[in-house]
């Protein structure tokens, strides 16, 4: 073994690189994108699309009610 220094070892692992560029991160709920939803937040209202991941047409925002219903996987 080489006990040699390990030069900044950036502590950033890129696990986020699903093909989705339009989540570059803020305005979607990661809970609500893991249960495979669009997950896309209206900033402005604070609700959530619902839609299906990469969903046909514009968002459907939802209140977020409806959204942790999602995410504690009811439906
Ligand atoms: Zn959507």
């Amino acid at each position: 073994m080489n006990a040699e220094h390990h030069a900044v070892s950036a502590g950033t692992t890129d696990t986020a690189d699903d093909g989705r560029p339009d989540l570059s991160n803020s305005n979607v709920r990661e809970d609500l994108a893991m249960a495979g939803r669009c997950a896309l937040v209206h900033l402005p209202t604070g609700r959530t699309c619902l839609l299906p991941l990469r969903h046909q047409g514009p968002c459907e925002f939802h209140r977020p009610q409806e959204a942790e219903d999602v995410v504690a996987g009811g439906s």
